[in-house]
């Protein structure tokens, strides 16, 4: 049976069909969209728990009322990874929360991670029927969350079923989203999976990027424990091609080889004053905060608390290192972006939640260098006005220089994050593999696998900076295509 009929003989079961005549399409579409309740933003400010805090079950029940249950869901092609949207959104609608959560984990690995970070307003929502009636999108994200924080509240959370052990030692570099969900589908398979990783948390982005107050670390951890009754093993404090090679896993008898090192290069602008003290990349400043503690007083590692503090550029990225530099203390906590507001790459949702809690946007700046004092720390920032003119290869439309338009601006902190690039190592040291000039890895996209047949590689190694669902995707057709090998 292909997927398609798959979909059709599950949206024929007798309860969905019930529920489907238990109310009028026009009664459904006429309920308003769900609020996600939050923290007050003045409190939320100057604190890091969890901004989201999620809904109940009375709301998710309402939401999901909304879900006309489509024949041919068009929210299913928005999906990466083809999560069975409706059949999850009925199920919390007939108050089977369990079995929701179910649904979800037969495509999504991380349904708790990916119901908080998912750009889905891009994605499945941006897709859903309600649109075309001029009615906004079920909040499918939302009904995500709920349903994988429902399961784990509950502890309900089930070990999946593994096959027997084939004995067999696949070793996987790198414990981000891409690592892990192939992780847990090799285990499955029944292989003895080994994850290298080179940090001293497991994690990747979850933890060392992405701050607290938007993914506590506590909803990765439930997932990275669940993957080690699983069986699947973790060594930290491991750089595959430094700490062990090619030749090493070789020697101790790995067969496979998942690359999941993900883009942790930081870009800088090559401006004067970069290297000034008090300019850093925004993965420094993330992973010394979020793993390292910087922003606790008795910390060995401190980062400087700044008051007047830019970040440079529009993506989510920029916004986690904005609203964390809000949290630190900063009066002054301000966004230079290039473009327009329109065309920031960051999620809708961090964008109003960052204006709420009071961040200053410079859109249409640039910095064209940075002015230090005698000490060489940073104290100004030079901005150059931009203007938008027409589009460029991404399809937004370009930034041109307004001559003659310069501004400066008195700054403490400068934090740099606009875009990343995948760090070489990898690249570097497994001779024969085929890297791009982008320094991303080459693979066969239908399985994933390398020019070195017992090597495949996914996530941000293979597509530069990307999403949380594209990388766990990449896991699970890595997975499927080694074993099937
Ligand atoms: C601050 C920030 C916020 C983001 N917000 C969002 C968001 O809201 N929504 C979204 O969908 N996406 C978001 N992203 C992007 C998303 O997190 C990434 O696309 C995703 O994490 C990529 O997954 P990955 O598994 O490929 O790599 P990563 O998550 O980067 O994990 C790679 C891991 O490999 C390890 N590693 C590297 N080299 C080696 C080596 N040689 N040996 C062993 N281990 C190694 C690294 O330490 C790291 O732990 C964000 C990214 C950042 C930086």
């Amino acid at each position: 049976m292909d997927n398609k009929e798959y979909l059709k003989e599950e949206r024929n079961e007798p309860w969905r069909e019930e529920l489907r005549k238990s109310m009028k399409n026009k009664d459904r579409v006429a309920i308003p969209r769900v609020k996600m309740p939050e923290l007050d933003a003045t409190y939320r400010s100057r604190s890091y728990d969890e901004v989201n805090l999620g809904l109940s079950l009375e709301q998710a029940v309402q939401e999901a009322k909304r879900c006309l249950d489509c024949p041919d869901p068009s929210c299913m092609s928005g999906c990466p990874v083809g999560v069975n949207i409706p059949k999850f959104v009925k199920n919390i609608e007939r108050n089977e929360i369990l079995e929701a959560a179910k649904a979800l984990k037969e495509t999504s690995a991380l349904p708790a991670v990916c119901g908080r970070v998912c750009p889905q307003e891009k994605q499945c929502e941006s897709q859903c029927i309600h649109l075309k009636m001029k009615s906004e999108s079920v909040a499918i994200g939302h009904l995500e969350r709920f349903a994988a924080d429902y399961e784990r509240e509950k502890g309900s959370i089930s070990v999946p079923q593994l096959a027997a052990s084939n004995g067999i030692k696949i070793a996987v570099a790198g414990s981000g989203p891409a690592g892990l969900s192939f992780a847990g589908d090799m285990a499955k398979y029944g292989y003895d999976v080994t994850v290298f990783e080179a940090l001293h948390e497991i994690g990747g982005v979850l933890k060392y990027g992405i701050p607290e107050f938007r993914l506590p670390n506590s909803i990765v951890d439930v997932e990275i424990n669940i993957l080690q009754k699983m069986g699947v093993k973790f060594i930290t404090n491991c750089i595959v091609g430094k700490t062990i090679s090619y030749e090493d896993l070789h020697e101790q008898g790995f067969k496979g080889i998942f690359v999941a090192t993900g883009a942790g290069l930081p870009n800088f602008m090559n401006i004067p004053g970069e290297n000034l003290s008090g300019v850093l990349s925004s993965n420094e400043y993330l992973t010394r905060i979020n793993l390292m503690g910087a922003n606790r007083e008795d910390t060995e590692t401190p980062v400087f608390f700044g008051k007047k503090v830019a970040i440079i550029g529009g993506g989510n990225t920029a916004m986690d290192s904005v609203r964390t530099a809000r949290r630190l203390g900063a009066d002054k906590a301000m966004i230079v972006y290039r473009r327009s507001e329109e065309e920031m790459p960051a999620r809708l949702e961090e964008v109003k939640h960052a204006k709420e809690e009071g961040i200053i946007f410079l859109t249409l700046h640039n910095p064209i260098e940075y002015i230090g004092d005698e000490k060489g720390r940073i104290k100004q920032m030079v901005l150059q006005k931009m203007e938008l003119g027409e589009p460029d290869a991404s399809g937004r439309r370009r930034p041109v220089e307004i001559p003659g338009a310069i501004e400066t601006l008195d700054v403490d902190l400068v934090i740099v994050a606009i875009g990343v690039s995948p760090n070489p190592l990898i690249p570097s040291t497994f001779s024969g593999l085929n890297v791009s000039k982008w320094g991303t890895i080459i693979v066969n996209q239908d399985s994933l696998q390398t020019d070195l047949s017992d090597v495949y590689a996914g996530g941000d190694i293979v597509r530069g900076g990307a999403t949380v669902i594209l990388a766990m995707g990449d896991g699970r057709k890595a997975a499927a295509a080694m074993h099937k090998k």
